[in-house]
């Protein structure tokens, strides 16, 4: 992948708005001498002579009227032990938006380009400091919804799944070193012994894969939360639930940018899991749905959900209503609130863990707080299946966990044609196949347009 990175990017690094302080980065080779050209040591020291990771007090100028802009700190650091591994200058300066807005321009002015939405991070990749699949790491890191989530990032930003991908693309590289060998000494009686050794190693990789792959799903819902509704007759008790879930941490909100009102998703962190609660346009609480939509359409929810949390009420008899929607969760991964336990029982409870996986229904009164932590712990059960725990998490992102799958294919594929006994190019080519895809989640071998769509996910200045 050749991509000359001859310019010097600047972006304001601080979230918009007010704050105490605001950063404007700079990265490429000019930084410095942009810097000297905009920049007054307040006692007149030259700034060319700046040494790597040492800070400054001073002045930005503006340099088209000679005005004194603001007083800042600027920090220098010298590649290659930089974010990008390119000489990175930082300004600190005060954090309102005119400041950082004014600072950014003059340096605009004086020889840097805007950056690109992650494009110190896509520097920091193309330059060789982290692989892709580290730098995808960051934006997760970035928008992490619960402390669970971010360890998670944070780790795979580390590089621990890229050393797992790593060591399968070097055990595929030695297979393909043996098939190349046996292809030229094909007189030699080696290569049936080849052949085995070789199957071996394809079968090692796909359990690797498959180990991998084991905990993708729980890897999803931490990076992008579990996708939940709560469903159940007016006054059984929804409301009550959600206001005792967000008691305790605060929810996430996040308006998706261009799509003002229509979707808005809501994250409820329970015992580290982000749970989502989706909510659409004029359903202000996704717990609602039935209640303002009735049944029909509260099916379309429920079939797009990771989980249900089915709530009746114990103190009135079962209806229609609760049979219908008990009938369409057959199946479905339902969590079952037996509510107001406080109060004189008339369900059936019995019947109803007869309907459900018994382990799934859980008596509550969230008026006596009985039963709510059990269905966090349910909930927390639900996610981890019971033997994963986070220290199993490698993969996390979709597009891994597809490539993944599509590796192990290729190694299947070539380990079914050495024993059918096709010519030993065959396989050769599966096991090429599994590399290029591999390399897909490192980088090594991505296709440009990928890496372009992966970064423009990142918010401006990371
Ligand atoms: P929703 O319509 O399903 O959202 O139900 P709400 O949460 O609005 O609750 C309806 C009524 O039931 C409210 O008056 C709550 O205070 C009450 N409620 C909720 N949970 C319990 C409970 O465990 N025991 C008792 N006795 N009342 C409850
Ligand atoms: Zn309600």
């Amino acid at each position: 992948m050749a991509v000359a990175i001859d310019d010097t990017i600047v972006a304001i690094s601080t979230a918009v708005g007010e704050g105490g302080i605001g950063i404007v980065r700079m990265s490429g080779d000019k930084s410095l001498g942009i810097l000297n050209k905009v920049f007054k040591h307040v006692k007149g020291k030259e700034t060319l002579g700046m040494k790597s990771y040492t800070m400054r007090y001073g002045h930005i100028i503006d340099t088209s009227t000679g005005e004194t802009v603001d007083e800042v700190i600027v920090s220098f650091m010298k590649a290659p032990n930089t974010y990008t591994r390119e000489d990175v200058v930082e300004i600190y300066c005060h954090g309102g938006m005119v400041a950082v807005r004014k600072i950014l321009s003059i340096l605009l002015k004086n020889g840097a380009r805007l950056a690109e939405p992650g494009e110190f991070t896509k520097r920091a990749f193309l330059n060789g400091r982290i692989d892709l699949s580290q730098a995808e790491a960051v934006i997760d890191l970035i928008r992490a919804k619960t402390d669970e989530s971010m360890k998670i990032a944070f780790e795979q930003s580390q590089g621990k799944l890229s050393k797992k991908i790593k060591k399968l693309m070097d055990k595929l590289l030695g297979m393909l070193a043996h098939v190349e060998a046996a292809v030229a000494f094909p007189e030699d009686d080696i290569e049936n012994v080849v052949n085995q050794e070789i199957i071996d190693t394809g079968r090692e990789i796909q359990r690797e894969i498959d180990g991998l792959v084991e905990s993708a799903d729980t890897g999803k819902i931490l990076r992008e939360g579990l996708n939940t509704i709560i469903v159940g007759k007016p006054n059984v008790g929804k409301s009550s639930l959600l206001n005792e879930f967000l008691q305790e941490k605060r929810a996430i909100v996040t308006d998706i940018p261009g799509t003002t009102r229509d979707v808005i998703e809501e994250y409820i962190n329970i015992k580290g899991i982000p749970v989502k609660l989706v909510d659409t346009a004029g359903i202000r609480h996704t717990e609602d749905i039935v209640e303002r939509i009735g049944v029909e359409r509260s099916k379309e929810y429920i079939d797009r959900a990771d989980l249900i949390i089915f709530m009746i009420d114990a103190s009135r008899p079962l209806e229609n209503e609760d049979f219908e929607i008990i009938e369409y969760l057959k199946g479905k991964k339902t969590i079952v609130i037996v509510n107001k336990m406080d109060l004189p029982i008339k369900v059936d409870i019995d019947f109803i863990k007869d309907k459900f996986n018994r382990d799934f229904v859980i008596t509550t009164s969230i008026n006596t707080g009985e039963g709510i932590e059990a269905i966090k712990d349910k909930i927390v059960d639900m996610v981890f299946e019971g033997n994963v725990s986070s220290r199993d998490v490698y993969v996390t992102n979709v597009r891994h966990r597809d490539i993944l799958l599509k590796a192990k294919e290729s190694v299947g594929k070539g380990v079914e044609a050495l024993i059918a006994g096709l010519p030993i190019d065959f396989a050769s080519i599966d096991f090429r196949d599994a590399y290029l895809k591999l390399g897909e989640i490192t980088g090594d071998t991505v296709e440009e347009d990928i890496i372009d769509r992966i970064f423009t996910d990142f918010c401006i200045g990371k």
